[in-house]
């Protein structure tokens, strides 16, 4: 029987740069996915013949410029280009703003149709978030600071009052420090809440705009977001070709059963068709609680371990994604004249009018409902790349929060599915009202199926929430958070650790490294 130095348990793209860089060290290695193709979150299917979409994970900007030049990822096909403008606001009265990420002056002419102050005070925001970033940045590739650590650093380079704001306040009353315009301030807002369970008004949520701020994918531009040409899929099949290259075996539909833990130790995994494999190092690209509660038996953890995974690692599921086949484009309303449809669409398009509006979409889910009015964030790859559709057709996603893993007295069956479905597309028609009539197919995925579909507990698309109390050293709880895990041979290298969820990779690099160490370069 082949033993093999690591098996890494899931293909999704933190285990597969986990593999790489386990493989360009030397070692044998082993990666088993339970799906049909490698790539969790990050794959590229086609939903209607001749459509095809990022099924989940869309869009890019987290993956670390180092990963994608040591795996030479480019050798194998990966490319990503820039969305020009970043964000189109369409807003209820006809208005529009426009951003565009790294271009300052061309954003302060947009924001300053709103408020001339505001646009003014444009320079500081961003300032503010460079500076929070150029105190991150240079820690994420590598064993998460403390918070105490990072309360330090922000104090030693006389940034303290930086700290504050980025981890105590919320979206709201920092967006109320810089903007006085309400339009200005909802459009900064989003990236503040995706996939956690708060509104602007909740502490803590300015973190969770810093994690979409910190990414450097595209020409090495921080904050700038784009595609993947082909999809979120190439990502996880570039890295899928460039493992193979580097010796890594990958087994498709290769459920693991359990850890396999003999003398205290994981020495391999137990496949779902009964077959044992061994290895001197077991890693784990699933989520915590998928990991320590059901993937490792109990009785090879501390109790108190599995109690804190099971009660106070939170994974709430808030979004549903829909993906839509479309005979056209929206056609915004409020979209600037000399402004097509083919280029509205390649930003992303936020049906979040005010701060107002994306604290009600969540009151409703604190009260166990699905929003009434749901923050909707659009996007379209196909007026960039044709691969995605046919001439003339077109694929967009709509990335929505707030809908629970539960809502209260009824079941994600399809019934409420294809209602939710029709409740996004009538929202998104308030803007556009053509969408109606363009939809040819409609894909959807509501928390349960998140879960069932990419293995996510709750629905929580990036295992588990990324709010300042989940990360750093925190992630996923104290005292487990540097990639080891209570039980020896055992270890994440996905999302559930440091820094957490997105295409970043870093997970992933970073897991491998601590075991390199483990085990002997
Ligand atoms: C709807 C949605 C939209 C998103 N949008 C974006 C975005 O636009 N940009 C961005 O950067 N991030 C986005 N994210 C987040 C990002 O996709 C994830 O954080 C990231 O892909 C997680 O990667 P991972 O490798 O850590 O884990 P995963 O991708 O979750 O991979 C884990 C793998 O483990 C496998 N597995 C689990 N259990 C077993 C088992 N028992 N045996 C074998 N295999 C197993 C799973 O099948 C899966 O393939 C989004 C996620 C979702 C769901």
């Amino acid at each position: 029987m082949t033993t093999y130095d690591a098996i890494i348990l899931g293909g999704g793209h933190n285990g597969l740069v986990a593999a790489c860089y386990l493989a360009k060290a030397g070692k044998k290695v082993l990666v088993l996915e339970r799906y049909h193709t490698v790539g969790g979150a990050a794959i590229t299917e086609e939903i209607h013949p001749g459509f095809r979409v990022s099924v989940a994970s869309y869009s890019m900007s987290l993956m670390r410029p180092e990963i994608i030049k040591e795996l030479r990822l480019a050798d194998y096909g990966f490319e990503v280009y820039a969305k020009s403008p970043s964000y189109f606001m369409p807003f209820p009265d006809g208005r529009h703003l426009l951003l565009y990420a790294g271009d300052r002056e061309r954003t302060k002419v947009e924001i300053a149709k709103f408020s001339v102050k505001d646009a003014a005070n444009y320079d500081a925001w961003e300032d503010f978030w460079d500076r929070c970033c150029d105190i991150i940045e240079p820690t994420l590739m590598g064993p998460p600071l403390s918070i105490a650590a990072l309360a330090q650093r922000f104090d030693d380079a006389g940034w303290g009052d930086d700290f504050r704001r980025l981890m105590l306040l919320s979206m709201g009353d920092l967006l109320d420090e810089f903007f006085e315009s309400e339009y200005v301030k909802a459009t900064m807002a989003p990236q503040s809440l995706i996939s956690t369970a708060a509104g602007p008004a909740s502490p803590g949520t300015p973190y969770v705009f810093l994690v979409h701020a910190i990414g450097r994918a595209i020409q090495g531009r921080r904050g700038v977001w784009g595609y993947v040409r082909g999809g979120m899929g190439a990502v996880t099949q570039t890295l899928a070709a460039a493992a193979r290259d580097l010796g890594v075996e990958i087994r498709t539909s290769a459920e693991v059963a359990e850890v396999l833990v003999e003398g205290g130790v994981a020495t391999g995994v137990v496949l779902a068709n009964g077959d044992s494999v061994r290895a001197r190092a077991v890693l784990s690209n699933a989520d915590p609680k998928r990991t320590f509660l059901q993937l490792t038996p109990a009785s090879a953890l501390p109790a108190d371990f599995r109690q804190r995974i099971e009660k106070h690692y939170r994974v709430t599921g808030t979004v549903y994604k829909l993906n839509l086949a479309l005979a056209e484009l929206p056609r915004y309303s409020a979209a600037p004249a000399d402004m097509p449809p083919e280029v509205i669409s390649r930003g992303t398009v936020d049906i979040a009018p005010t701060l107002g509006y994306l604290e009600r979409a969540w009151d409703d889910f604190k009260r166990g409902e699905c929003s009434r009015e749901p923050f909707v964030e659009i996007f379209s790859q196909s007026p960039t790349d044709p691969t995605m559709a046919s001439p003339g057709k077109h694929v967009l996603s709509c990335f929505c929060q707030f809908f629970p893993y539960a809502p209260n007295g009824r079941t994600w069956d399809d019934g409420l599915r294809e209602e939710m479905a029709d409740r996004i597309i009538n929202k998104v028609a308030e803007y556009a009202p053509n969408i109606n009539g363009a939809v040819i197919a409609r894909q959807m995925l509501a928390p349960v199926d998140l879960e069932a579909r990419f293995g996510l507990t709750g629905g929580n698309i990036f295992h588990g929430e990324m709010t300042p109390d989940q990360s750093f050293n925190l992630r996923p709880i104290p005292g487990a958070a540097d990639y080891r895990t209570p039980l020896p041979g055992l270890y994440l290298c996905g999302s559930g650790a440091w820094p957490g969820g997105g295409v970043s990779g870093i997970p992933g690099h970073n897991a491998a490294q601590v075991v390199l160490g483990d085990l002997g370069r």
